[in-house]
């Protein structure tokens, strides 16, 4: 018999779930803590508009979703840079123009609360819930008249986010490792609204950032011609959200790190002292599912920080390969949580790891010209060997390849490169058959390295 599905949470992973799983024919119903963002008049929390990349869009495709969802979504071919001296330098993301795609956060959650409603979901909108009996599989809910609901759910699914309630409950059950890390940066969001002819003020089709070592500041286009700003800043120390407390303050730390972009932004401080400080967090839980009654999905599992934009992109992923998995296991719900836990929670990991390795890359390296010239070389080498060699970026934003395999390739990677840089200047070399024998050969080592390792499709 067709299980009855009740998902913990209405955010953009919860939402696109209960599509996928209606679109099944399993009943489903959605528990959320909010109101209705569609009608309530409340934020929706964390960062204005996030990058989609390939295994965001795949996840939407499989529920049918692509085309609604590009008519909202911005592509950004590469990095804009802004360097401390006014001057610019560009990057792009990929050797074959791919872009990675400006998202309202918003827009998308509502479409697709929407969508799942209309496929046939229920929502119960203010429904807090704080615990779940893992034994009985029985939720205990918050209403917002400040009485208690318990619900006994069929199977259910934890897309609750990085402080899931399921999650604590299975943090105070036996065997189950769970750790939280904080990172020691918080950040804000600021904004470039359009200028007074409505015009963009920056180039539309980048991810803008202002690398300045230790912090940075980004900013992603929205439809409506504003950009949403995010600076990331340590809490305490000399530069750090601790020593911004006046205008004052505010004024002289932006006028010396980010000139050009503090004269975009008209209503800098009032969004400065109105908008939270918040902070950022790593999370991992094992195991991700208790028999074939409940299990993690999205954040809940796998909590990571934003600087590969990855968050999203790898909790549609847990989407895709749920769908795959029931493709292969019907309605065979012990099989499909076993395998979607075994396949999923390294890739969990990995995400993380590789969301906190890019935060260096991000706020420091993409300022230095080896670094850039290191860019230049990965994407030659994927034109020069194709099916030999993709770059770690490419790899975690334009492919399927499993986010565990991809961290495997990074210290390979590194040593190629360093070995190809040690030469000297790559482009001049290119010319010289004897380099080129050398770059033949350890590239062909490079390819018999990394190929021991799982490079299949994760969804
Ligand atoms: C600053 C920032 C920038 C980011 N940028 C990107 C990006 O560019 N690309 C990307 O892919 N990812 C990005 N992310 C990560 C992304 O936001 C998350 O990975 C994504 O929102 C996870 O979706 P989710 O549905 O699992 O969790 P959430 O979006 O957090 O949704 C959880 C839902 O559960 C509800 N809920 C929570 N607790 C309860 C409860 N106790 N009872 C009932 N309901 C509950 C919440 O109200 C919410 O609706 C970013 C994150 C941050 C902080």
């Amino acid at each position: 018999m067709s299980r009855k599905i009740s998902i913990l949470g209405a955010g953009l992973v919860g939402s696109l779930l209960a599509v996928i799983l209606r679109k099944r024919g399993y009943e489903v119903t959605i528990y959320e803590r909010r109101p209705d963002l569609r009608t309530a008049k409340i934020g929706v929390g964390r960062s204005i508009n996030l990058a989609t990349s390939a295994r965001g869009w795949k996840a939407l495709e499989l529920a049918g979703l692509k085309q609604e969802f590009e008519s909202i979504a911005i592509p950004m071919y590469g990095r804009y840079l802004h360097q401390m001296d006014g001057s610019h330098i560009t990057q792009a993301y990929s050797k074959n123009n791919e872009a990675i795609y400006s998202v309202s956060r918003g827009e998308l959650n509502k479409r697709l609360m929407s969508i799942a409603e209309n496929e046939g979901a229920t929502i119960h909108f203010e429904h807090r819930c704080s615990k779940v009996d893992l034994q009985k599989n029985e939720l205990t809910f918050h209403l917002p008249d400040g009485t208690e609901q318990k619900v006994v759910a069929d199977l259910l699914l934890g897309a609750d986010g990085a402080f899931s309630a399921l999650r604590d409950s299975y943090a105070h059950s036996d065997r189950v490792n769970t750790t939280q890390n904080y990172l020691e940066y918080g950040y804000k969001e600021l904004n470039i609204p359009p200028d007074a002819n409505g015009n963009m003020r920056m180039e539309r089709n980048y991810l803008h950032i202002w690398p300045r070592g230790k912090f940075m500041l980004i900013a992603l286009p929205n439809m409506d011609g504003s950009f949403t700003c995010t600076l990331f800043l340590p809490f305490e120390g000399d530069v750090s959200f601790a020593n911004l407390h006046t205008e004052d303050q505010v004024k002289a730390f932006f006028g010396h790190y980010f000139k050009d972009a503090m004269e975009m932004m008209p209503t800098l401080m009032e969004d400065f002292f109105a908008n939270p400080t918040s902070s950022l967090v790593t999370t991992t839980v094992f195991p991700w599912h208790f028999g074939d009654r409940n299990a993690l999905i999205g954040d809940a599992a796998h909590a990571i920080v934003p600087f590969y934009g990855q968050g999203m992109n790898a909790g549609f992923e847990d989407c895709s390969v749920l769908s795959r998995l029931m493709d292969k296991h019907g309605n065979d719900w012990t099989t499909i949580l076993n395998e979607y836990e075994i396949m999923r929670k390294p890739n969990g990991d990995a995400v993380g790891k590789l969301a906190l390795l890019n935060f260096v890359e991000m706020r420091d390296k993409v300022a230095d010209s080896k670094f850039l010239e290191r860019k230049k070389i990965e994407k030659d080498l994927g034109l020069k060997f194709p099916d030999k060699f993709i770059s770690i970026y490419e790899m975690v934003s334009f492919s399927h390849i499993p986010y565990d395999t991809t961290i495997r390739c990074i210290e390979a990677q590194d040593s190629l490169l360093q070995n190809i840089m040690n030469e000297g200047d790559y482009f001049t070399n290119i010319h010289n058959p004897e380099f080129e024998k050398k770059l033949n050969n350890w590239v062909a080592g490079y390819h018999e390295t990394v190929q021991l390792f799982d490079f299949g499709n994760e969804a």
